[in-house]
Formats: C-alpha cells, structure tokens, sequence
C-alpha cells in the first residue's frame, strides 16, 4: 500500500476541497460561491492601477502554510466546502475554549441528539420546518422547563445537521447543555429511557422523560411516527469532547463516516447512514445528477442558517466574540509573509484549468516553481 507523506496528504486534501468547490460553483452559478477565492477583491479603477490587482500569495510563519488573498471570500457554510472547512475549525475551538473552561469551573456537559423517523418522503423544506416546529414546541412544554430548571442548565449550544439517505432527506439536531454540576439522573430518570445493559437494549421509557416529551413534540409539530430510543442521544461531557474532536471535518469524506457512525448507536439507521451535502457533490462529480438536484435544494432552504446556535448570553458569560461566518473566513494569519502575486490573465489560466491547489503548492516550495508552471501552462494554452 502506498503511503502519503503529510504534505501529500496536505495537498489531496486540499485539493479535493477546491475541485468539490469548483462543482458547487457550476451547480449554483448566481451564488457568492461561485466568486468565492476566484474573483479578485480588487479591480482597477480610477483609483487603483492595474498594478494592485493581483491574486496574491502568502506563507504563513508558523504553519509555513501557503494561502491565497486578493480574492473575495464567501463564508457559506452550507455549501462552500473550502469556508465551511476553515469555519468550521475555528467554531470548533471557541466551542473546546468554552467547554474546556466550562468544565475547568465545574460545570458539567451534557449532548442531546434529538432525531425523528425517516417515514415518507418529504420536501427538506418541509422536513426542516416540521422539524424546528417539534422542537419549539418541546422548548415551550412545561414539564420540559421544569426539567431544565432542575438540572441547573446554564446555557445551550445547538448545532443542526442534515443528511440524505435512501429514505430521503434527514434533519437532526447536537444541542450542547452547560450545566451547573454533573446531574447523574439525566441519564436514567430524567431522560425517561430505560436501557439495560446485559442486552444492550433499550426496554422502555417513562412518560415523565425527555424523551417522551420530544416524542409528544414531534407527533404535535405534525411527524407520525415516534422516535427510537437509539437516536435519542443523551451523553456526557467525555463524549462531547470527543464528538467536538471530530466535528469541523465534515467536508472529509472519511472522517464525516466516523462521525455519523459516532454518533447513533447501533439502530436501523446504521445501515443507512446518509450522505451530508458535500457527499451529495462528490456522487454528482461521479455523473449522479439526482445528487446534483439535491444539493441544489438543500442550498436553497439552508441559505442564511445558523449551522450554530449559542442561546441567548451564553457567548457573553465566557467572553465570546461574535464572529460572522464570513468574518471567520476571511481571517488571515497574522505573521505571513508574501510570497508572489499572479495578473489577472495567468489567474483565468489557473481557475480555467481548477489549479489552484497546485499552485499553493508550488508556492510552498518557492516562487520559481510557480513561475516555471505559469511559463508551460500559458504556452501549453496557446498551441
Ligand atoms: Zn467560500
């Protein structure tokens, strides 16, 4: 078997994320997208030369990691796979910052997955909103209140995932609980879940329980059948780490795998796990292009979303800034140095021929490189 050396795995990686962007940008044409690290920032015009517009190329410092600047950035997270990549890292260490100190105080963790059945095809817009309805409805329940107030939850992290499998679209929700002290009844009582161990087995559920409350939700908000107990998650603050370790690389084929299989316990979803958004574009790279209509339709109704959701002065009791998507995406390491700049014909040639991650690349090693490339490539254009 052959085996990548780190940089090897830097650049496929890398470059799997500008080709998945590149397919999105034809599938959603009118979106930022689409412009997103291909259209310069800066344009000449009557107060800037054609001298200052130049897709450029810097080096980090620490990392001596290359990236490109002079471009528009999008921040989508939904559907542009190299922001989502860089935002979802940086959500991911406020998320491990605050936890880490939530717990460092005393406070205790706590994750709830709240899913419901695939039972018939619906629209995702439907499903979403169906779904978000059930949940505003338990958030309103007054037994739910009851419970919260009695297990001292300080505030929520709610992060919404959606996936597309044989039965269709799948809309589920990871909501973080910050809770004063570890409250050992979550887990058996309050939950209302029943599990017993010898079996593996969940043997029944108390009327009382979160879980039948979100059951009674969902069945108000419109949803026919019940939820399993399996895919009620209930988990503690080791499994929140853990779960937080993972997350942020769901634009990773293989490490969105692990994370969906992570997350549910062995159950009838096990066999279809489902695709997430990005998995839709690379089976529509493979000629699926049901898939491609998919992703189309997810874009649409996840457009302008709050992937996270921090309740209300949460961010503030640990000193969170707030941060858009966008302004997460277009941040930049401070210490980097420039490297080398390309004039808006040699840019066309590169985004033409999708080579932007073999031009980072070659600027990783040095200028010279790139320039040499440049030289074949526009001869090559021309013949
Ligand atoms: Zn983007």
């Amino acid at each position: 078997m052959k085996i990548n050396t780190p940089s090897q795995d830097k650049y496929q990686h890398r470059s799997g994320l500008f080709r998945l962007q590149s397919t999105v940008a034809k599938l959603l044409p009118d979106a930022r997208v689409a412009k997103c690290l291909r259209k310069f920032s800066q344009f000449p015009n009557k107060k800037r030369q054609l001298k200052d517009s130049f897709a450029k190329i810097y080096k980090s410092d620490q990392h001596q990691h290359t990236f490109l600047a002079g471009l528009e950035v999008c921040g989508s997270i939904w559907v542009c796979p190299v922001c989502a990549a860089k935002v979802s890292e940086r959500r991911k260490e406020e998320l491990e910052r605050i936890t880490t100190e939530h717990r460092r105080q005393g406070g205790e963790l706590v994750m709830i997955t709240r899913t419901v059945p695939h039972e018939y095809a619906h629209d995702l817009k439907t499903f979403l909103t169906t779904f978000l309805e059930a949940e505003s409805i338990l958030k309103k329940d007054r037994q739910y209140k009851k419970i919260v107030e009695k297990v001292g939850l300080i505030g929520t992290v709610r992060v919404l995932e959606v996936t597309y499998g044989t039965n269709g679209w799948h809309v589920h929700t990871h909501e973080l609980w910050f809770i004063e002290k570890a409250h050992p009844a979550l887990y058996g009582r309050i939950s209302g879940l029943c599990y017993d161990p010898d079996i593996d087995k969940y043997i029944g559920y108390s009327k009382q329980g979160l879980f039948n409350l979100w059951t009674q939700a969902t069945k108000k908000a419109g949803f026919n059948l019940s939820p399993s107990p399996y895919a009620f998650g209930i988990h503690n603050g080791d499994y929140v780490s853990a779960y937080l370790a993972k997350w942020g690389k769901q634009t990773d084929w293989t490490a969105s795998a692990e994370l969906t299989k992570s997350h549910i316990k062995t159950n009838q979803y096990a066999q279809d796990k489902g695709q997430t958004p990005f998995d839709l574009i690379r089976n529509y790279q493979q000629g699926d292009k049901q898939a491609g209509e998919k992703f189309k339709e997810f874009a649409q109704v996840f457009k302008g979303r709050h992937q996270l959701q921090y309740s209300h002065g949460l961010k503030k009791r640990f000193a969170l800034p707030e941060k858009t998507d966008l302004q997460l995406a277009q941040e930049t390491t401070a210490r980097a140095e420039f490297v080398g700049g390309l004039n808006y014909h040699d840019w066309l040639l590169i985004l033409k021929h999708d080579l932007r991650a073999k031009l980072l690349d070659l600027a990783s090693h040095n200028w010279q490189a790139v320039a040499n490339y440049l030289f074949n490539l526009r001869r090559y254009n021309y013949v």
